[in-house]
């Protein structure tokens, strides 16, 4: 049986990136590490938060098709390896993607008959005035940062219809659970079969 392959976005801030953390704690999905050019932020780590790599090593994974989907968000490059992914769903795993719309997109209209068989996803949404306050209590970003993340967010929101499910984000739990419910029954779809 083949795993389902989730693709959650939203706008930095909504909590995705809880989510799928959480869910793979939990033992319910794998989490896809993404390879990104951005600097770590404290506490990250190398090869668990993400694959750091520089520009050039980026650039020469695009080169030999290495990469799923790959896009620039916020001035870098971030981008999904395809052996991870592919590997994993034919483990029988989820894998859950925590990625932009861009990369929902070019994901969504992948050619790789495994891919198109997991796929399933999910627009988290929250009102601005909410991501404006959960950005600013977070406390990692500068003024400059929020102020384009923000925008970036109204963007994003204008692409919400490109997605099957959209989880209104309320509080934790209540993410919690709407998240894990879409999990299970997307584990469900006969074409997994
Ligand atoms: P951050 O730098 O805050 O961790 O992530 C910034 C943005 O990049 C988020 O919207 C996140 O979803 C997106 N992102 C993370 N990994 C990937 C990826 O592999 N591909 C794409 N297209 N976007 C990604």
């Amino acid at each position: 049986m083949l795993g389902t392959l989730l693709i959650v976005s939203g706008p930095s801030g909504c909590g995705k990136t809880t989510l799928c953390r959480r869910a793979e704690a939990d033992g319910l999905t794998a989490y896809s590490i993404s390879c990104t050019t951005r600097e770590p932020r404290p506490g990250e780590q190398d090869g668990v938060d993400y694959h750091f790599l520089s520009q050039a090593d980026f650039a020469a994974k695009v080169a030999a098709g290495e990469f799923l989907e790959h896009a620039t968000v916020h001035g870098n490059s971030y981008g999904t390896l395809r052996s991870h992914i592919v590997e994993l769903l034919e483990a029988g795993k989820n894998v859950v993607m925590d990625i932009d719309v861009q990369g929902a997109a070019s994901i969504r209209a992948c050619d790789d008959p495994v891919i198109r068989r997991a796929f399933a996803d999910v627009y988290i949404y929250l009102p601005s005035a909410q991501l404006e306050a959960r950005l600013r209590g977070r406390k990692t970003d500068d003024e400059a940062t929020i102020r384009l993340r923000l925008h970036n967010a109204a963007q994003e929101d204008a692409r919400m219809g490109e997605y099957a499910f959209v989880l209104e984000s309320g509080d934790r739990e209540h993410d919690y659970a709407h998240f894990t419910a879409l999990l299970r029954a997307l584990s469900m779809r006969r074409q997994l079969r």
